[in-house]
Order: C-alpha cells, then sequence, then structure tokens
C-alpha cells in the first residue's frame, strides 16, 4: 500500500497510485484474525494501533482522490478512482465493524480501555447498536428514498426571466435588491415545492415509516432515540433538546423579533413587509470584501500573525504547501469544505470564492476547523482529534467572531456593515433552527400522521419562533411548505440542531473576547487541543465553556449581544 510522509513540500505535487482494493481487505483480515487469537494485553494493544494507522492510511488515501476529483472533475484518471472509492468505501466499513465486534469481545478489553480511554470503546459500542443485519434491506431503502429527494431538487430548473436556472442559481434572484426581481424569484421557486408537494410528502412520508420500521427491528420505540445513537450523541438526549427549544423561546426569540423589526423599519415597506424582503439585510445591498482572493489571503496572513503565533504557524503552512483552493475554475466542484489528511498531518481547504462575504468566511470558519484538526493531530485514536457533530462546528463559527477585530483589512467601508449583519444571523438563525429540530421531534413520535397534518405543526411553529413572517400572499407558505426546502431534514434526521449549539457557544466566545481578547484565544487554543476526547458535556466543561443547555447561558448570551447590536449606528450603516 502507498505510503505518505508528513515531510512533503507541496501537496499538488503527490502523486496518488490507484489503492490495490484487495490488500486492504487482506490488511483488515489479518488484524481481524490477530485480534482475536492475541494472546495479551501488550500484543492486543500493538494490533489496536496497527488498525488505527491502517485507518489513517485509508483516509489519507481516499481524502486525496476526493481532493483531486474536485478540484478538476475534467481530470480522468482520479474521476476513476473517484468511482472506484465509492464502491469500495462500504466494503471497508463492513471489515472495520468486523475488527471492532472481535475488540469488543477481546477478553483484554479493561487493559484496552485503561490504554485508550473508555470513551472509544463507548462510542463503537453505540455504533454497533444502531446496526444490524436484520435492517440492512431498510437501510438500502432508507439511501434510494434520500436519493429520490436529492435528485429532484438537484434536477430541478426553475424557469425565470426567460431562462432556466437550478435552485441555487435562483439564490441571487431572491436575494435580489431589486423588490420585484426577489418576489417574483421567490414565488418561481416556491411554485416549484407547491408542484411536487405531493410527490415531496410522499417521499418523507415514506422515510419517516421506513426509520420508524428500522427503530422498531433495533428495539427502540421510535426513530428519535436511534437518530441520536446514530449521532453519537452520549450523553444528552431528545429531553435535553425540548428543554433547550422552551430557553430558546423564552431568551433568544424577544431578541431575535427586535432584529426583524429594526431590518423591516430599514427597508422602509412597514405593514407591508413580505416574507422575501427579509432576505435582503440592508436596502443599500449586503458588505463585500475590498480585495480580490490573493489580497484576501494576504489579509488573512496578516491577521493571524497579529492574533497568535500558533495560527499563524499553520495558516502560513497551508498557504505554503499549497493546501487551499480557494479560486473557482472551469471543472472544480461547487461548494466548500475542509478536510483533513491524518498521514501528512495536514488539513487542506476547498471553496469557490464569489466576491461576496462567504469568501472571508472561508478563511476564518474553514480555517478554524483547519486549525483544530492541526492542534488534535497527535491523538492515536483517530476519534480522538475532532469531535463528535455537536461540537465541531464549534471551532469554525468561533473563529468567525475572534476575528472580528480584523474585518477592517477585508471589507474597509463594509465593516460595520459585516460586523452587524454577521452577528444579527447569528443570532436569528436559532430559531429556525430550533423549528426544524421541534418539528422532526414531533414527526418522528407521531409517525403516522399525515402530510397535511405535519405541514400544520409546521406553520404553528413558525407562528411560535419566527412570529414576523407573514404569507398572506403564498397559500403554499401558508400551509406550512417551508420545510421541503430543508435538505437536513430528508438527508440527516435529527442533526441541524448541532448547529445551533455550536453558534451560541461561538456567541460565548465572543462576547469573552470583547472583554479578554488575549485570554479568550488562548482558551480557544486549548479548547481546539482536546479534540474530540471527551463526549459532548465533558468537552465543555473540560474546556470551561458554559452549556447552551444549563442554567441562564442563553440568557446571558442572548443579554450581552443585545448590548453589542445597540452599540451600532444603523442609520450611519445603511445610507
Ligand atoms: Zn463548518
Amino acid at each position: 500500500m502507498q505510503h505518505f510522509s508528513e515531510n512533503f513540500e507541496d501537496l499538488e505535487k503527490i502523486e496518488i497510485e490507484r489503492p490495490n482494493t484487495q490488500e486492504i481487505l487482506n490488511l483488515h483480515d489479518d488484524l481481524i484474525s490477530k485480534i482475536k487469537s492475541a494472546t495479551s494485553s501488550e500484543e492486543a494493544s500493538e494490533i489496536l494501533k496497527r488498525f488505527f494507522r491502517l485507518t489513517d492510511t485509508v483516509s489519507t488515501i481516499f481524502n486525496l482522490i476526493y481532493i483531486r476529483h474536485s478540484c478538476d472533475t475534467r481530470d480522468q484518471k482520479y474521476d476513476e478512482l473517484s468511482t472506484l472509492i465509492d464502491e469500495f468505501g462500504p466494503e471497508i466499513n463492513v471489515k472495520s465493524n468486523e475488527f471492532i465486534k472481535a475488540l469488543l469481545a477481546s477478553p483484554f478489553i479493561a487493559d484496552l480501555e485503561k490504554e485508550f480511554g473508555q470513551y472509544f470503546f463507548d462510542l463503537q459500542k453505540l455504533s454497533l447498536k444502531t446496526v444490524s443485519s436484520e435492517i440492512i434491506p431498510d437501510l438500502i431503502e432508507e439511501n434510494k428514498t434520500v436519493a429520490e429527494y436529492v435528485k429532484l431538487i438537484a434536477q430541478a430548473l426553475i424557469e425565470f426571466n426567460g431562462q432556466k436556472y437550478t435552485l441555487s442559481e435562483m439564490g441571487k434572484f431572491t436575494t435580489s435588491v431589486d423588490r420585484e426581481t426577489r418576489k417574483n424569484a421567490s414565488e418561481a421557486v416556491w411554485n416549484f415545492y407547491e408542484k411536487n408537494d405531493d410527490t415531496i410528502g410522499d417521499i418523507y412520508d415514506r422515510l419517516v415509516k421506513i426509520r420508524t420500521r428500522i427503530a422498531h427491528k433495533l428495539g427502540y420505540q421510535n426513530f428519535l432515540q436511534l437518530a441520536y445513537d446514530r449521532m453519537h450523541r452520549l450523553d444528552w438526549g431528545p429531553d435535553d433538546a425540548a428543554i433547550y427549544r422552551e430557553k430558546v423561546l423564552e431568551d433568544i426569540v424577544p431578541l431575535s423579533k427586535q432584529i426583524f423589526n429594526r431590518q423591516k423599519e430599514r427597508l422602509g415597506y412597514q405593514n407591508d413587509t413580505k416574507y422575501y424582503d427579509y432576505k435582503v439585510f440592508y436596502k443599500t445591498g449586503n458588505p463585500i470584501p475590498d480585495k480580490d482572493a490573493n489580497g484576501l489571503i494576504s489579509a488573512a496572513a496578516e491577521m493571524y500573525e497579529n492574533l497568535s503565533p500558533t495560527a499563524s504557524k499553520y495558516f502560513n503552512f497551508m498557504v505554503s504547501h499549497n493546501c487551499m483552493d480557494v479560486v473557482s475554475k472551469p471543472g472544480k466542484a461547487s461548494g466548500g469544505y475542509m478536510t483533513y489528511i491524518p498521514d501528512l498531518k495536514t488539513s487542506f481547504i476547498f471553496s469557490n470564492f464569489n466576491g461576496t462575504s462567504g469568501d472571508v468566511d472561508v478563511l476564518t470558519h474553514e480555517f478554524g476547523h483547519s486549525l483544530q484538526g492541526f492542534l488534535g493531530a497527535d491523538y492515536i485514536v483517530p476519534d480522538y482529534r475532532s469531535p463528535g457533530m455537536e461540537c465541531c462546528e464549534m471551532h469554525s463559527m468561533s473563529m468567525e467572531f475572534l476575528t472580528y477585530p480584523y474585518m477592517q483589512n477585508f471589507f474597509g467601508k463594509d465593516t460595520e456593515k459585516y460586523l452587524y449583519s454577521h452577528t444579527c444571523d447569528a443570532i436569528t438563525i436559532i430559531p429556525y433552527i430550533v423549528i426544524v429540530d421541534a418539528f422532526q421531534a414531533y414527526v418522528y413520535e407521531h409517525p403516522d400522521i399525515s402530510h397535511q397534518e405535519r405541514k400544520a405543526y409546521w406553520r404553528k411553529l413558525e407562528k411560535t419562533y419566527l412570529p414576523h413572517l407573514t404569507y398572506e400572499d403564498n397559500n403554499f407558505l401558508a400551509s406550512g411548505g417551508y420545510w421541503m426546502k430543508q435538505t437536513h431534514i430528508f438527508e440527516v434526521p435529527l442533526y441541524y440542531l448541532d448547529y445551533s449549539i455550536a453558534q451560541v457557544v461561538a456567541l460565548e466566545f465572543f462576547i469573552a473576547s470583547l472583554k479578554e481578547p488575549q485570554k479568550t484565544f488562548e482558551k480557544y487554543i486549548s479548547f481546539c487541543k482536546l479534540g474530540g476526547t471527551l463526549p459532548f458535556r465533558s468537552l465543555l466543561k473540560a474546556a470551561d465553556i458554559a452549556n447552551p443547555f444549563d442554567g441562564d447561558t442563553l440568557k446571558e448570551v442572548a443579554t450581552n449581544i443585545m448590548k453589542y447590536l445597540n452599540t451600532f449606528d444603523l442609520t450611519k450603516i445603511d445610507s
């Protein structure tokens, strides 16, 4: 199998050989039989370490292929290799599970738990609880049904102004500063969903029933707890989420209402403000960066140099070793991501700069992910390097706020505009996320209700959490159809809440940084270094971060953010 060294000079120049799939499977088989026949805890420990190294090398090969393919989808070699790993991935998963099962049955488990930590084994046990050979046909059906939704959305073509656009391309029209354009564009988009109301309703109904069936076969009362177990939520559950949603209603919704009211005043439509108007935050347009891609990267390098020697070291490493591909070019896949490459001990950032404030977010948000990747790199257990789903966005979202004092270097005259709207977005997204979560909890607790009843429940939630939304001239939205565009509801059930938990933690870091910037950044670095060594509650406790679920955390965040927002002179910003 190909071997890699962390002493590389240029990521782009690393040659990638075609992986020998049979060899990889054989290496797994060898470790499975060795762990079964190990005669001492030292031997079992050595085998487990070899398993971790094998996992790292396989994920290094897979990630490099994925990166090359996304940077140029026209390159035939990587197109073929990408198909190869798509097909081969599930086979490796089966082998890994087989190894883990043998490991958990090992007579030396107590010694191994002492050496590698209980948490790794708890995670593996939870994973195994959510799979069984009995549900394989149901899982295939679940994936196929999700794929039906994905395909319907991806292939949608919306006719607008005599041309055809995809749903994501319509985004530039639905957020247009020209009111007539955004009105017509929004209606065109929602017409698509209205036309497909029955189809999407049927796809979702089947998904709910398949998932409920899987849960019953695995011995769960309904799908809700199974969804939590699938996401490795070890130390919190649906009851915590329900309490959190109530707190959001009490502490965040009033602030969010105030933000929307101010927006309404700025836009000047008063009682005639429509749902599509809220897509435009400033009458005079959104903040845009005042530099090109190279200018933004230089500004980021300068910022990290001033902010922290640790951050600066890794940012410069990524630039000098070609670990960022941020500019749009022909053949490049869309979207953006950051991925960690274990055997090279580096992160890679992929994005398509498009001249919006999103470009700056790549250099803060994605670099926050990267920095955590670097700082967690030394744990032998791969699961310990980065935290679970509810915590992995905390480092990235926090970096967006910890870099606030440097935004002048990216936005120039639009700086105030950026700071104000970015903070407002962080607050107003929370009630929306909570609706998505409450909706799904209700649906999976009542799997037999009809599509119409689901829609009615969604609308009821909107009226509670986002009361400013009025849909009098859109029957589809008034009937509770908005959720049909929220892909997470179909693809990763019950996941979305994690973004709001991470958002609150990011706001906590921000509030602390206003008083003590230096000390807060040091605390952030320590938090990154903890990686994923602990489950959610313990991780926050170890990092001395107030848990968004507990006590008055939300109330304090809301009070402090309101104070910060009140320091802006809005008449000056939006004129
Ligand atoms: Zn992220």
